[in-house]
């Protein structure tokens, strides 16, 4: 470890200490209010058990499978059978008071001439249909997700059929405020109940990918909605849960590359920064792994928890060296002040899985028990995030085998690749990060292939 980066440690140690004693100990997850999160569905219709391994699912890109079965293969998106036993394992467990957060991406991976507009409606619609059947009385909040749009990560800053298309499937779980900006912008905000409210910020208008808002200084007047929305929620005492597809900060596994594009980073974290007393949680997907991230101010104290959760798809482009297990997951909140508590990841060992012919969903791990925490505030989490640099290293390797939610062979992570882990974890601005990493060029955010 470099003098800077002990440094680094050592200032965030400082950081933890001087953080004023933690507010309230905190309802017991059996009094907790919980939500769900399930994100990158990404359902690939095609996925079929053909002999020839080139052609079990177009998602593969012509690459041959070599562990399919009825759940699925790490070279293809999700069969149908994976989503239903992911919402089938939802079901049993789910109680009459949870909501459901969705954080996009329905449609497989494949070529853009292989889909459509009508044909990514069509995915988001079944996909849609088949979470009210499973769960017709649990409310439901999801945010647009790169995939949800044809071409893909194209999304626009005015109202098209994708939009309106979404805005009236989810009619369903949604007022006609939210309906009305989600079909003009693909955003919304609606309150879950009394004193909290989602916000559902479409972050693929700052996607570096995405086209249609090349130099705009604020697609579709986003930021603007944003700080309103934050600035009245604080002005009526309600909490919010950002929510949301694309995550603020860096990527966990590349070297300096921003989740979207550099100059909207900064500015997203600027007005969550504003707002961080407003805001209870963030919670986020499309890197289809599991990472956490502490928001920090301008003192470096730490004023939000961030999560990021595995996708539903196990999926991993042929160059990958490892994918994720399926997942979803579950959160507890306080009820009082709607800080987060504890999460509860679950996860299907995909392998084990297609051996037995069966969907043993299982408890993967629970946040507070796997790492010792009383909780998954901000203050506690920044507490972890000091812990996991220094020795030893049991902590970080149970942290890494949960980013790939227990992928078979256990993937290590360290040197360059901790250090990533760990400087994204921490620091969300690019000085703070580049600091961190010692990184002396700048990349921009480029989607990789496979997100
Ligand atoms: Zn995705």
């Amino acid at each position: 470890m470099t003098a800077q980066l002990v440094c680094f440690v050592l200032l965030l140690c400082a950081a933890v200490r001087l953080e004023a004693a933690p507010p309230g100990r905190g309802a017991e997850p059996g009094d907790a209010g919980r939500f769900w999160h399930i994100t990158d569905l990404h359902l690939d219709p095609t996925y079929h058990l053909a002999p020839d391994p080139t052609k079990v699912c177009f998602s593969s890109k012509g690459k041959p499978t070599t562990d399919a079965g009825p759940f699925g293969d790490f070279l293809c998106d999700s069969p149908y059978g994976l989503i239903q036993s992911a919402f089938m394992h939802m079901k049993s467990l789910v109680q009459p008071n949870d909501f459901i957060i969705w954080t996009g991406d329905s449609p497989p991976h494949v070529p853009v001439s292989e889909l459509s507009t009508s044909m990514v409606i069509e995915v988001i619609s079944n996909l849609t249909q088949s979470i009210r059947q499973h769960f017709p009385n649990v409310s439901v909040f999801p945010a647009m997700g790169n995939h949800d749009y044809w071409p893909q990560d194209q999304l626009p800053t005015s109202t098209n059929d994708i939009y309106k298309a979404a805005a009236r499937l989810w009619s369903p779980w949604l007022q006609d405020d939210a309906l009305k900006t989600l079909s003009r912008g693909g955003f919304y905000t609606q309150l879950v109940r009394a004193g909290v409210r989602v916000v559902s910020v479409n972050s693929i208008l700052y996607y570096g990918p995405d086209r249609a808002t090349v130099n705009m200084s604020d697609p579709a007047g986003q930021y603007e909605w944003l700080d309103d929305t934050l600035k009245k929620a604080g002005d009526d005492m309600e909490k919010v849960y950002i929510i949301s597809h694309v995550p603020l900060g860096f990527l966990p596994s590349l070297r300096n590359v921003t989740a979207i594009r550099d100059e909207h980073n900064e500015k997203l974290l600027n007005i969550f920064r504003r707002h961080s007393h407003v805001i209870a949680g963030h919670f986020y997907g499309h890197t289809h792994k599991d990472s956490i991230m502490v928001l920090l101010d301008s003192k470096d104290s730490p004023v939000n928890s961030v999560f990021v959760a595995p996708a539903v798809t196990p999926i991993r482009s042929f160059s990958e060296p490892y994918s994720n297990n399926p997942a979803v997951r579950l959160y507890f909140y306080d009820k009082r002040d709607f800080g987060i508590l504890d999460l509860w990841q679950y996860f299907l060992n995909l392998t084990e899985a297609n051996l037995e012919q069966r969907a043993n969903w299982k408890l993967e791990y629970i946040m507070t028990k796997a790492f010792g925490m009383p909780d998954l505030r901000p203050h506690n989490l920044l507490e972890l995030a000091v812990r996991l640099w220094l020795p030893p290293n049991a902590a970080f390797d149970a942290y890494f085998a949960h980013f790939t939610v227990s992928y078979d062979g256990r993937p290590s992570c360290q040197g360059e690749c901790k250090l990533l882990q760990l400087c994204s974890m921490l620091h969300l601005d690019q000085a703070r990060y580049g600091a961190c990493v010692g990184a002396q060029q700048h990349r921009h955010s480029l989607a990789s292939n496979l997100l």
